[in-house]
């Protein structure tokens, strides 16, 4: 492997261009998906690929011209240019990643993968240090015994281990590059550190300035619970604690698994310093579920009736609760409701799963034509897991401490034949 560093790149158009269709047909397979589920509109598929189709036909001309680069270049540079390719299949690695994948559950799972590229260019770079070879002299490809024979009387083995040397001989003296293998790994570690704020957003966050803490915790809202803490002691502007608001939101619905911003949220809640329509946003979006009912059904025939959850988004200081009143047939007395709170990990759908079942209910209508099912349910936040109770008069009896109350209702028609 080291040694093919020293080697002109050997990756042929076509071969860059299969390992680039093999790069991508992961996240172009998932996003056809998400538009079959119905999460993706057609347009947003569009612009995701499209866009990757451009940066591969990029990267391809990128390459072709290292490649012609390459042919004018000494063996002991040829690791930059092979660290050059690796960063440009690094930015394709990364942009699938990040922005193809962005909005799913995978291209949420981590803090972005832009450490990936410092880490790629770094290998390149060590393991060309690692091998590297200067001047004109030929050795064998195995024990590096110097080839110093006139062309006519060359032995076909090399005489120190035997291998057939000839047409393989490598050019240049093998002599290891300390600096380039330093500057390689340095290039991998510095760059895998600072590119994942996780490692030092936590314990640097008290000596760090507020924009850089503010800026870190911008692009990753989801990183440390320590730095969250540490700017709920800052004083940041109005429209800064807004955008930064809108951008915790837009984070808590993608990631149903809780979020370190909670604290600094709730916080600015308090303080009034958020905005109705952000925490609205937070919140009412919270909990997305519908009502599952079939659209006809045979009179005296049993059918169920039940809700479909899509998201059930909760915090670490904020806990979701819904309290499920029933679901009532043309306006009458509702049926089917739920003496206890369900939390948000009753409710949401497993980690591939596109909606969880919850309140099934089973109905049976005897006289034909138009009917109409309500379901009806409370969205409550609360610090803890405190349990609620229902009050005498049929709604939910609202805990001292919620920050959100809100009454919901879903109504699907079924014709009854
Ligand atoms: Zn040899």
């Amino acid at each position: 492997m080291a040694q093919d560093l020293l080697a002109p790149p050997k990756f042929k158009p076509k071969s860059l261009a299969l390992a680039l269709a093999l790069v991508c047909a992961f996240p172009v397979g998932l996003c056809v998906l998400e538009v079959r589920r119905g999460s993706w509109s057609w347009t947003e598929l569009a612009w995701r690929l499209g866009s990757l189709f451009v940066l591969c036909i990029a990267v391809m001309m990128g390459n072709a011209s290292l490649v012609r680069y390459a042919k004018r270049v000494t063996p002991q540079r040829m690791p930059y240019i092979h660290a050059a390719i690796a960063v440009l299949m690094g930015v394709v690695i990364v942009f699938t990643l990040t922005v193809s994948l962005r909005g799913t559950m995978l291209g949420n799972a981590g803090p972005g993968y832009l450490f990936m590229l410092p880490m790629m260019v770094g290998m390149v770079l060590a393991q060309g240090g690692w091998g590297r070879r200067v001047g004109e002299s030929l050795h064998c490809p195995t024990c590096e015994y110097e080839f110093t024979f006139a062309e006519r009387d060359a032995p076909i083995r090399c005489p120190e281990c035997g291998t057939p040397w000839l047409g393989m001989l490598r050019k240049g003296r093998r002599v290891k590059s300390i600096k380039m293998m330093v500057s390689g790994i340095s290039i991998a570690l510095l760059g895998a550190f600072l590119f994942q704020p996780i490692f030092w957003l936590g314990p640097l966050a008290r000596i760090l300035p507020t924009p850089i803490l503010y800026t870190a915790l911008y692009m990753d809202p989801g990183s440390s619970l320590d730095a969250w803490d540490e700017l709920t002691t800052r004083s940041i502007s109005a429209t800064s604690t807004r955008s930064l608001a809108r951008r915790v939101a837009a984070h808590r619905l993608q990631h149903q698994w809780g979020s370190a911003a909670d604290k600094w949220f709730e916080a600015n809640v308090a303080a009034g310093k958020i905005p109705a329509e952000i925490k609205e946003h937070l919140y009412g979006q919270s909990f997305a579920t519908r009502l599952d009912a079939p659209k006809e059904v045979q009179a005296g025939t049993p059918f169920p009736v039940r809700l479909q959850t899509s998201r059930a988004a909760t915090g670490l200081s904020s806990q979701l609760a819904v309290m499920f009143a029933g679901y009532s047939l043309d306006g009458a007395e509702p049926v089917g409701r739920a003496d206890e709170p369900a939390w948000a990990h009753e409710l949401r759908p497993s980690l591939f799963g596109d909606a969880r079942i919850n309140f099934q209910h089973e109905f049976r209508i005897d006289t034909p034509g138009r009917h109409t099912i309500r379901a009806t349910y409370w969205v409550i936040f609360q610090p803890s897991f405190w349990t609620i109770t229902w009050g005498p008069d049929g709604t939910p009896i609202r805990p001292a401490a919620a920050t959100w109350f809100e009454r919901s209702d879903l109504e699907r028609e079924i014709i009854v034949k």
